[in-house]
């Protein structure tokens, strides 16, 4: 925890940013920041370990702000640099999402950086979302105020109520991986997947498969009219000038 506590100061966060690919026209529409922890002494620390004790400390909410203004400042960067204009996906933790200064910060992070609200998509787990649904209403159509996109993150694996899904001001659903991996061979996975993406199409969303590894889910995935996907067989999460190597050649 202490080591944590300083990673900020110590510059030792960073990060990674993974592309998200339209099946349509197979163009780079997207990009997840992703956050590691480069400490000298314990490595390379997953997000997955040491998120949850940010949260609990409190430390999420300086080093989400960190996230935010860095994704956010280099999408800005992205783009006046000429990439293609696309969504910045930033993961946002419950701490974050219940805190009632998120919508101020969010706008007063944009506008500092100068990138459009469109350009930003905030992505919340289920969890988050329906843990209270009718204080999440409130909070996204605050940020869908002002032109903030949302996403619900590992959909599938939490307990949506589908009454408050159609009041969530949420413009994505992300497949979770677990349902991706065993596409290919499991046909109740294959049915989740499929009723999630004709879920969200009639309730005017789109959908984005995670974990997608190889040709064969790609191909059930965009057969069955899934949007976009991101995952390692497109690529793994990338530092920054390899996401920005990754776009241009993808161009050519
Ligand atoms: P997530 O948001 O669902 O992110 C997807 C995770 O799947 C990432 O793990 C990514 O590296 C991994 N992944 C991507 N493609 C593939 C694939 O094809 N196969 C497999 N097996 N894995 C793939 P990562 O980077 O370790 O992040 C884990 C989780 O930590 C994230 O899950 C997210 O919930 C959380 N997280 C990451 N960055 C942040 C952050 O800045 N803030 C907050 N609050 N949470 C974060
Ligand atoms: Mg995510
Ligand atoms: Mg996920």
């Amino acid at each position: 925890l202490n080591a944590l506590r300083h990673a900020l100061a110590r510059n030792e966060l960073e990060l990674h940013y993974q592309p998200q690919i339209a099946l349509q026209q197979e163009t780079v529409i997207g990009a997840e920041a992703l956050l590691r922890w480069n400490n000298p002494e314990l490595g390379m620390v997953s997000p997955a370990e040491f998120i949850p004790i940010a949260e609990d400390s409190g430390l999420i909410l300086p080093i989400g702000e960190w996230v935010l203004r860095t994704a956010v400042t280099q999408m800005k960067r992205w783009i006046d640099a000429g990439l293609a204009p696309m969504v910045i996906a930033v993961n946002l933790s419950v701490v974050q999402f219940r805190h009632p200064n998120l919508p101020d910060l969010v706008t007063k992070i944009l506008e500092e950086a100068g990138l459009p609200a469109e350009y930003l998509e905030l992505e919340l787990t289920e969890a988050v979302a329906m843990n209270d649904p009718l204080a999440a209403v409130g909070v996204m159509d605050r940020l869908h105020e002002r032109g903030i996109n949302m996403s619900i993150d590992d959909f599938g694996t939490g307990y949506s109520s589908l009454s408050y899904l159609k009041k969530f001001k949420i413009s994505k659903l992300k497949i979770d991986q677990s349902f991706v991996r065993d596409i290919i061979d499991d046909t109740d996975d294959r049915a989740i997947v499929v009723a999630i993406i004709n879920l969200a199409r009639s309730l005017g969303m789109h959908t984005i498969a995670e974990g997608v590894e190889t040709e064969r889910q790609l191909a059930v995935l965009k057969d069955q009219g899934c949007d976009a996907v991101q995952g390692y067989f497109y690529s793994k999460p990338l530092p920054e000038d390899q996401f920005a190597t990754y776009v241009r050649n993808r161009l050519i």
